[in-house]
């Protein structure tokens, strides 16, 4: 997906915008009152929750990805600390009560029809609640690793589910299910720090 401007009119003046290069890019411009449109990443916050060595995913009410299987997860707000957004939105589309731990990885997605972004997946613990359905999150299910859906949304979500698995699937041998199987899992990706997608003009 392109980052194209969707503005046609300075969202500050009214002014119909024309197109300039700025900054080695085609920016949108305002003639009347210089304002430039740069365009940049969405930031989403989505949360690990595992269960008995189990991964908490919930299938999607809406477009895009509807009906696939995603994290608890959503937008961070301008004025948010994204852990405070991942905590929020597992709230809201699980009533689960959770405890946000550490920033687990950083997802870029260039596959979401309302525009490319980054997922910031937490690791949380639940305090309390039992997960149940909501308007965006329906049939909260705990996966193991072994039997995962395979049809999982975009967004960075499928990036963080598959690494999840294999770094899981790892610490099982020898930590089964248990918390600390799953303090492994999160120590090894923490650790690989590999950027999750294939850099452009990567040789
Ligand atoms: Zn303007």
């Amino acid at each position: 997906m392109h980052a194209r401007s969707a503005f046609r009119y300075c969202p500050l003046c009214g002014a119909t915008l024309t197109v300039g290069e700025i900054e080695a890019r085609r920016r949108s411009i305002c003639p009347e009152c210089g304002w430039i449109h740069y365009a940049q990443l969405k930031v989403g916050a989505g949360a690990l929750i595992e269960q008995d060595g189990r991964l908490l995913l919930l299938q999607r009410a809406r477009p895009p990805f509807q009906g696939c299987w995603n994290l608890p997860a959503g937008y961070v707000e301008a004025d948010e600390h994204p852990a405070e957004a991942a905590r929020r939105e597992v709230q809201e589309e699980t009533g689960l009560q959770v405890d946000v731990g550490g920033l687990v990885n950083a997802y870029y997605f260039d596959d979401d029809p309302r525009g490319n972004g980054i997922l910031l997946v937490y690791r949380c613990r639940i305090l309390g609640g039992e997960p149940k359905a909501s308007d965006e999150g329906l049939t909260p299910t705990f996966f193991p690793p072994q039997r995962l859906p395979s049809d999982l949304a975009g967004g960075g979500h499928d990036q963080a589910v598959h690494e999840w698995r294999t770094a899981r699937l790892a610490a099982s041998e020898g930590e089964g299910s248990s918390e600390r199987g799953f303090s492994r899992a999160i120590r090894a990706i923490r650790d690989s720090q590999q950027p999750s997608a294939k850099l452009e003009g990567e040789r």
